[in-house]
């Protein structure tokens, strides 16, 4: 094998890209990361993993990474809602897989996987933007490092370069997007005084707005509001600030937080609505992480179904020599898991994000049928997509069944 030539070559060394490397290289796999980024910054990204990602990133061995990178538990969950009394609830005693959530500032973990990848003996190459594909019997992957154009050759190619993939026209695969509706907006703050122990989400339904704050170490906060795109702002950069924080006040943000706050960061907004490909693997190129599919970060889903869709690969390419069989069963079932939670939030949008009449009707009726019998809600965004959507599970959800 050359020095240009490789197992695998990951296009992102983001969540996705760094956590693959390192548990492929760790079973011997040889592996060439490529990474546009020379130095990670805060891009407004994911940092609270929800319960069930956590048990993810135990199972594919990257929790100690995570940890040793400064993640941290936080235990609670409160949700208020038209400005009325939290609904608290402990995760740990009440998720499926028994694990509180987890936050870190996103670009300490990023640093820290790509280090475990090199560790474990990945190649590792930053400030190198993958500029295209040309498919075969052996992938060329055609890249600039340096201002220097390089090629180097894989048996698979795996697309992990985020949300805007190149990686996906290259390979040929189509992309779908549900109707864009809302705009997510984040920035850190430091000094912020909502309690370190709990998760908030603050929401109006009038208004469609929706506030959550996640405590990080050190008095930092990651605050994160969602609104809709018919307002037509997309908020970014300091003149924003403080329509930031009056719209999450407005949401039901104590405003007390936010006195003696700072932002630590920069403030930016995302369209949020999902994007996904159908089947993310063909003729050699598999995808995974927010390239594969992104739901709205509203929903807190992305982290966790980066680190599923690692460890469903890593564990296709192991027990199977023939990676072509390998990217194929990891397609199909990235497929049902990815259907499971883009439904899940398409009927929770419906539920919680639309305005009007119908849709107040809606949630009174249906939020009375939940406290009779809360077996009707669905724990997906906390515990996992490993349940049944039919149509018997949307009618019970719906109280279409009363
Ligand atoms: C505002 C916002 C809030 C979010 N909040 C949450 C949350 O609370 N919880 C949650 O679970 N998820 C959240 N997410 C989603 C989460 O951040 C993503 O799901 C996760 O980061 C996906 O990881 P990834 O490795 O697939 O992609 P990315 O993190 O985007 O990494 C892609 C990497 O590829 C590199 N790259 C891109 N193109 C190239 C190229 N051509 N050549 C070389 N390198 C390239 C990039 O530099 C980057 O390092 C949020 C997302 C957003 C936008």
């Amino acid at each position: 094998m050359s020095s240009t030539d490789f197992d695998i070559i990951t296009i992102g060394g983001g969540l996705g890209g760094a956590s693959l490397a390192k548990v492929m290289a760790e079973h011997g796999a040889q592996v060439l990361v490529l990474e546009s980024e020379t130095k990670f910054k805060d891009r407004v990204r994911g940092e609270a993993m929800v319960s069930w990602g956590v048990n993810e990133a135990k199972e594919l061995g990257v929790y100690s990474n995570l940890r040793d990178a400064g993640g941290w538990d936080v235990e609670f969950l409160e949700v208020s809602l038209e400005a009325g009394k939290p609904v608290r609830r402990q995760l740990r005693s009440t998720t499926n897989p028994s694990e509180p959530r987890f936050n870190f500032y996103h670009p300490d973990i990023q640093e820290s996987l790509l280090q475990a990848a090199s560790d474990a003996g990945a190649v590792i190459q930053r400030g190198a933007r993958v500029r295209h594909l040309r498919l075969g019997d052996s992938h060329v992957v055609v890249a600039t490092v340096a201002g220097v154009e390089k090629e180097f050759t894989a048996r698979l190619v795996v697309g992990a370069d985020g949300r805007y993939s190149r990686a996906r026209g290259w390979g040929g695969f189509q992309v779908s997007e549900n109707p864009e509706s809302t705009f997510c907006a984040g920035l850190l703050f430091q000094g912020m005084t909502a309690p370190d122990d709990t998760t908030h989400n603050f929401r109006i339904f009038e208004k469609s707005l929706n506030a959550l704050l996640f405590p990080q170490r050190s008095g930092m906060v990651r605050a994160y509001l969602c609104y809709p795109m018919a307002w037509g702002e997309q908020l970014s950069a300091d003149k924003d600030i403080r329509r930031f924080i009056n719209w999450s006040v407005e949401a039901g943000t104590p405003k007390g937080y936010f006195e003696g706050a700072v932002p630590a960061g920069p403030l930016a907004s995302f369209k949020s609505a999902s994007t996904w490909v159908e089947h993310p693997y063909r003729g050699g190129v598999a995808l995974i992480g927010d390239a594969a599919g992104a739901t709205d970060p509203m929903w807190g889903q992305g982290l966790s179904l980066t680190l599923r869709d690692v460890r469903v690969l890593r564990d296709h390419l192991l027990g199977e020599r023939d990676w072509a069989k390998s990217g194929h069963a990891y397609a199909e079932e990235h497929d049902r898991y990815f259907t499971v939670c883009n439904t899940v939030q398409a009927w929770h949008e419906r539920l919680l994000v639309e305005t009007g009449q119908e849709a107040n009707a809606l949630r009174a009726r249906v939020f009375q049928l939940w406290q009779l019998d809360p077996t009707r809600r669905l724990d997906t965004f906390a515990s996992g997509p490993d349940h049944p959507i039919d149509e018997s599970v949307r009618r019970r959800f719906f109280g279409e069944d009363w």
